[in-house]
C-alpha cells in the first residue's frame, strides 16, 4: 500500500511516500521555520533523494501540505501522478489524552476527540488536525488514520501517571502523565524481544529514546508502566533545549525576579534550556561532545549533567519493575552515541548492565539492531535503531487492512 505520513509540528512539517509491501521510501519532504520569513521546504524523491528546496515564507503549516500535493502530482520525478494513487494516509498526533490507546481509522467521531485534544498539545495538535481537514478535503474517500504518540503508554497505572496535586485538576482540566514517544519505546521494545529471542510478554524492558527530545520507559510484559516525560513533553530527562525536571518552585521563582510573562517563562523551559542552555553552545549532543573534548567546562557540564539524568532514571525504573531483562537504547543519541552510552553504562554496571566496549563501538550498518552488552551481563543492553514514518506508516497499513476485512 501506498502510504502518506505526515508528520506536522508547531513549525515543521515532515511527510514521507512509503510503499508499505517492500517497506520503500519513495519520497521525503521537511519544511522548516514555518512561519518565519526564511521558511523553506524540500521535497527528495527516489532512488536519488536529491532534495529540491524552495521558499514557503508566508505559507501555514497545511498551506506547505496543500503545495507538497501539488508537487507530489505534477512533479516529473514523482512515482504518482494522481493522488488517488496514495492508498491511506498516516498521521503521527502528539496528544490523544485519555480518549486513545490505540491507533485509529479518523472519522467523524475521531474528529470530535481529537479538537478535545488540542489544549493539551497546543503547538502540536492543531496543526495536525488542520493537515487532517486539509486531506479530507483534497483526498475525499482515501482512509486516514492517526498515530499517538501517547497512546502506548494508556496502561500506566494511576500511582505512575496521577499528580500529588489536589484531585479536582485532573478531574477539571485532565492534568495527569500522559508520556510521548509511545511508538518509538513500542517498537524498540518489540525489537529488543526479537533480538532476545524471547516473547516480549515474559520481559521487563527498560526503553530508552534519546534524541533531540528524550524520554525513558519502563516496559513490562509489553506494557508501558511508567514515563519519564509526563502532562506535556517538557518532564523527566534533559533534552536538546528542554529543561526536563527541575523545582517547580524555580518557574515562579524566576517570573517574580525578571517579571516575565508565561510564554517568556514557557520558552525559557522549552527552547533556551536543556544541553543548550548549559552549554551555552548548542543542543547538539555531537557539537556539545566536540566541544567537551577540546576542554570546554560548560560543555562538560552539560554532558554530565545529561549522562547523570539518564542513570537516575534507568534506576529508577529498574526499581519501578519486578524484573529487568533488558535496557534498550534508541533515536539520535541512544543509536549513534558509543561514546554516550559507554558514560551511561559506566555507572550502571553494579546493577548488572555491563556493556561490552568493543560491541559498543561497532558501528552498526543502518537499521541493524544489535545487543552491546557482555555475554553473561545479567541485564541485555540493545541498540534498536528507530524509524518512525515507517512505523507510522505500516501501523496506517494495518488499521486501513483490518477495516476491509472487517466490512
Ligand atoms: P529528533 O528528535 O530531532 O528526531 P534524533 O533522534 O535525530 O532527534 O536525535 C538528534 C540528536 O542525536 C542530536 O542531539 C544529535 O547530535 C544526536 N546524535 C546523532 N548522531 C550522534 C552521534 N554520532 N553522537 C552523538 N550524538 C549524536
Amino acid at each position: 500500500m501506498l502510504v502518506l505520513v505526515v508528520n506536522a509540528g508547531s513549525s515543521t512539517l515532515k511527510c514521507q511516500l512509503i510503499q508499505t509491501d517492500g517497506k520503500v521510501r519513495l519520497m521525503k519532504c521537511l519544511a522548516e521555520r514555518i512561519g518565519d520569513a526564511d521558511a523553506v521546504m524540500e521535497v527528495a524523491f527516489a532512488p536519488d533523494f536529491v532534495a529540491s528546496e524552495q521558499s514557503v515564507a508566508g505559507l501555514s503549516v497545511e498551506e506547505c501540505l496543500d503545495l507538497l500535493l501539488d508537487i507530489l502530482i505534477s512533479s516529473p520525478e514523482s512515482p504518482i501522478s494522481s493522488l488517488d494513487e496514495i492508498g491511506a494516509i498516516g498521521n503521527r498526533i502528539v496528544a490523544g489524552g485519555e480518549y486513545f490507546s490505540a491507533s485509529v481509522l479518523i472519522d467523524h467521531d475521531v474528529l470530535e476527540k481529537l479538537k478535545r485534544c488540542e489544549e493539551l498539545a497546543p503547538l502540536h495538535n492543531p496543526s495536525a488536525d488542520a493537515c487532517i481537514e486539509l486531506m479530507r478535503r483534497r483526498l475525499p474517500h482515501t482512509p486516514e488514520a492517526a498515530v499517538f504518540d501517547t497512546a502506548f503508554h494508556q496502561t500506566m497505572p494511576p500511582k505512575a501517571y496521577m499528580y500529588p496535586l489536589p484531585k479536582r485538576y485532573y478531574t477539571d482540566y485532565h492534568i495527569r502523565r500522559y508520556g510521548a514517544h509511545g511508538t518509538s519505546h513500542r517498537y524498540a521494545a518489540a525489537q529488543a524481544a526479537s533480538l532476545l529471542g524471547r516473547p516480549l510478554k515474559d520481559l521487563g524492558l527498560i526503553t530508552c529514546h534519546l534524541g533531540s527530545g528524550g524520554s525513558i520507559t519502563a516496559v513490562n510484559h509489553g506494557e508501558s508502566i511508567d514515563t519519564t516525560m509526563g502532562f506535556t513533553p517538557l518532564e523527566g530527562l534533559m533534552m536538546g533545549t528542554r529543561s526536563g525536571s527541575i523545582d517547580p518552585a524555580i518557574v515562579t521563582y524566576i517570573m517574580r525576579r525578571e517579571h516575565i510573562s508565561f510564554d517568556e517563562m514557557d520558552a525559557i523551559l522549552n527552547k533556551d534550556s536543556g544541553i543548550l542552555g548549559v552549554s551555552g553552545l548548542s543542543s547538539d549532543m555531537r557539537t556539545v561532545l566536540a566541544a567537551a573534548d577540546e576542554g570546554d567546562a560548560d560543555a562538560e557540564l552539560a554532558v554530565e549533567m545529561y549522562v547523570y539524568k539518564v542513570q537516575k532514571a534507568i534506576g529508577s525504573f529498574y526499581a519501578a519493575m519486578t524484573r529487568t531483562d533488558a535496557v534498550v537504547m534508541t533515536a539520535g543519541i541512544g543509536e549513534n552515541s558509543a561514546e554516550l552510552r559507554e558514560r551511561i553504562f559506566s555507572g550502571l554496571a553494579h546493577m548488572g548492565m555491563i556493556l561490552d566496549q568493543e560491541k559498543n563501538q561497532v558501528v552498526g550498518a543502518i537499521g541493524t539492531n544489535r545487543i552491546v552488552s557482555i555475554d553473561d551481563s545479567p541485564i541485555k543492553i540493545c541498540v534498536v535503531t528507530t524509524d518512525e514514518e515507517m512505523r507510522i506508516a505500516r501501523e496506517t497499513d494495518a488499521l486501513v487492512e483490518a477495516d476491509r476485512a472487517s466490512c
